[in-house]
């Protein structure tokens, strides 16, 4: 559904549209899973200009095959020092902080592993690195200007979650994905983003307007590439939604706090970022919520549950 406010968006921008199969942080995916999300979505009769199946200027689109992309991008944080390495389990996370206010949203981390240093030497750093980063990407947008004029869109939460479903199928054996890994492994360790603590992140939302949240308050230090050698979604939508040049994200409202992390990744990498839209979360049959953060719900499983592409859109009115 979310997909679906995308076309519509796409469509009155006069854009294009994006599908990218976002697997990243799920077993590892196949061409078939893919393919089954491609074949849910045209089901529910959608169509896209640029993706898994029919290819485009940014290939690939499926995420388990840009890992060398995200190791590029981890590096260039942890050159610049906002990154540090973090030992801590999912559980002392949640032992050692405060309850999140929702309960959609992960724990605050407590900074137990952050470097200690002086705040002012932190942010100092930060400062000087985003400069640099700011006067590279500078240099980019000039050649960019060059290039056609082109609107691209991407659609994020429908594709991973039917990328959940598509990964309970069949797994594959581990180190199958290895063949197109580079050498180096960051592994072993969580490397978690160093957030400004106390600076208001803002951005406009294209449907529910202006939006903030206080860093190391309303979210904290959170995880970029964890220590079974993933990349985290953070990590990766930035890295693909600048590499693929989306103009516009469209996913669901249940991720609304990630973006304010993904802002401040977007600084901290030197990239422009996108604009976004979180469109409402989707109804099933019965009236109930059904998307979960970036998981639970799949095309898949509605279509499993008899719905039909009809009941789904009055349902779920654009
Ligand atoms: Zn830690």
């Amino acid at each position: 559904m979310t997909f679906w406010h995308a076309q519509q968006r796409a469509h009155e921008a006069g854009g294009k549209l994006v599908l990218r199969i976002e697997d990243v942080e799920r077993d590892r995916c196949r061409k078939e899973f893919a393919d089954a999300i491609s074949e849910d979505l045209r089901w529910f009769g959608l169509d896209w200009d640029e993706g898994p199946d029919i290819g485009g200027p940014f290939v690939p689109y499926i995420q388990s095959e840009r890992r060398r992309y995200y190791l590029e991008a981890l590096e260039k944080l942890r050159v610049d020092g906002f990154v540090y390495p973090c030992k801590c389990s999912r559980k002392d996370v949640i032992q050692a902080s405060l309850a999140p206010h929702d309960e959609n949203e992960e724990a605050i981390y407590p900074g137990t592993c952050r470097p200690r240093g002086s705040v002012i030497e932190a942010a100092a750093h930060h400062a000087e690195a985003v400069g640099r980063r700011m006067r590279a990407a500078t240099g980019r947008d000039l050649q960019a200007t060059r290039l056609p004029p082109q609107i691209l869109l991407g659609a994020t939460a429908e594709v991973v979650a039917a990328a959940v479903s598509a990964a309970e199928l069949e797994e594959l054996p581990p180190g199958t994905a290895a063949v197109t890994t580079p050498t180096e492994v960051p592994g072993g360790t969580h490397w978690r983003f160093r957030v400004p603590d106390g600076e208001q992140v803002e951005f406009l939302d294209g449907r529910l307007g202006k939006q903030s949240a206080v860093a190391g308050r309303d979210f904290g230090d959170f995880i970029v590439w964890r220590r079974d050698d993933i990349p985290a979604y953070q990590l990766a939508v930035v890295v693909d939604d600048a590499a693929m040049q989306v103009s516009e994200v469209v996913r669901g409202e249940d991720l609304l706090m990630s973006t304010f992390r993904q802002l401040l990744l977007y600084r901290a990498l030197g990239l422009r970022p996108p604009k976004f839209y979180h469109a409402p979360l989707v109804l099933d049959k019965s009236g109930k919520r059904l998307a979960k953060r970036h998981g639970a719900l799949s095309l898949r499983a509605l279509r499993e549950r008899r719905s039909t592409p009809e009941e789904l859109r009055s349902l779920n009115p654009l």
